[in-house]
């Protein structure tokens, strides 16, 4: 059935009302799954994990991270408004796994935690079918284009096959301040080189582009 702005639009809204309610993982007590705002999304970007900010539920990318992350699109062109519009902000699992053992850091989901919340990327995949999706961090990442070192995918555009067609890939490194990746010189010019692709694909979806102070 070919797919109309509202027709898009119901369906995220029946999704993110599924997602919203999803109880498969044993988690703690008042953790709940985040979802994204954008209704009519042009593209997609892909996190790994809710961090303790977002463990309620709501807006993804609602700690520190995501101030990075919107920093680094407001770079792209896009400001946080727009990105949160216009991106469907997805993620590898939706809900805080809590923090790490060794109490530096959130716990990385289990296998079994990805696997479950793997359905939700899915059918997210087959109801926007994005032509431009931006995966962040590790996991993210690995999702889409295997394991690989960050150095040789960060940077680049990728042509890739996903559940409902292909799409350009372009990773991100994760904007926590957990890693050390992007403090390295030779990745921060990975990282202009990603957030410049990131610009010019967003362009030619049409997304306007709003300067940001
Ligand atoms: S992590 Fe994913 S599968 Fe598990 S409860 Fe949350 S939304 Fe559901």
């Amino acid at each position: 059935m070919p797919r109309t702005p509202l027709t898009l639009r119901r369906a995220l809204d029946a999704h993110c009302a599924r997602l919203g309610t999803c109880r498969q993982c044993p988690l703690a007590p008042g953790v709940q799954p985040i979802v994204s705002l954008a209704r009519a999304p042009r593209a997609m970007l892909v996190g790994q994990a809710p961090g303790q900010t977002e463990s309620g539920g709501g807006r993804p990318f609602a700690g520190r991270a995501g101030k990075t992350l919107f920093k680094w699109l407001a770079r792209a062109g896009l400001d946080e408004q727009t990105a949160r519009e216009l991106l469907y902000i997805s993620a590898v699992t939706r809900c805080y796994p809590g923090p790490h053992r060794a109490g530096r850091g959130d716990r990385v989901p289990s296998p079994g935690e990805r696997a479950r919340c793997s359905g939700w990327l899915t059918d997210e995949l087959r109801i926007i079918r994005p032509a431009v999706i931006i995966p962040v961090g590790r996991l993210a990442i690995e999702s889409f284009l295997g394991a690989a070192p960050l150095a040789s995918v960060v940077g680049q555009e990728h042509d890739v096959e996903h559940a409902a067609g292909r799409a350009v890939v372009i990773p991100l490194p994760h904007p926590s301040g957990a890693s050390s990746w992007i403090h390295v010189a030779e990745h921060k010019v990975l990282l202009d080189r990603a957030l410049e692709l990131i610009g010019r694909r967003l362009g030619t979806l049409d997304i306007p582009s709003r300067s940001v102070a």
